[in-house]
């Protein structure tokens, strides 16, 4: 399971842009979740992130964790547990799906191909087409239980 392949340097640009526009600076350790996020391979709950770089605080982490979702560089993932998961906007690390654990609430990124996406999106259009509804995306999550609780 790989996720979409991401261009740090862009990624890094967006980040700095939209904190400006907040008047909110791109400190280090802002830019340190930024590059582990992008790393995880999945998203990543604050104990994942301090695991990763235990000279974190647990506080700036959550403080700087919000500021960027506030200004949409994060956006927080649900799973089918309460702890709060983080990933990179999808318009920063690219459209994919999610696996959800319902035993121990693990989520991992899934990507599927173009031509299957276009079938998603014709199936789901055609699902709402009756409603009014004007689609912009889709959110798809697959739930169930992962290899190490099988
Ligand atoms: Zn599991
Ligand atoms: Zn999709």
């Amino acid at each position: 399971m790989t996720g979409a392949s991401i261009d740090l340097g862009q990624v890094h640009d967006a980040a700095a842009a939209r904190l400006r526009v907040a008047d909110q600076r791109y400190t280090s350790g802002r830019r340190e979740l930024v590059e582990l996020l992008a790393s995880t391979g999945r998203p990543a709950t604050i104990p994942d992130l301090l695991e990763a770089r235990p000279k974190l605080t647990q506080s700036s982490v959550y403080r700087n964790l919000a500021m960027l979702e506030e200004v949409g560089v994060v956006q927080k993932v649900v799973s089918s547990d309460d702890r709060a998961r983080f990933e990179l906007a999808e318009d920063l690390m690219g459209h994919h799906h999610h696996l959800i654990c319902v035993s121990c609430g693990r989520v991992d990124d899934f990507v599927v191909s173009s031509r299957a996406e276009r079938s998603i999106e014709t199936v789901l259009g055609n699902a709402i087409s009756d409603t009014g509804f004007r689609a912009s995306g889709h959110r798809l999550d697959v739930v169930g239980t992962c290899a190490d609780c099988n």
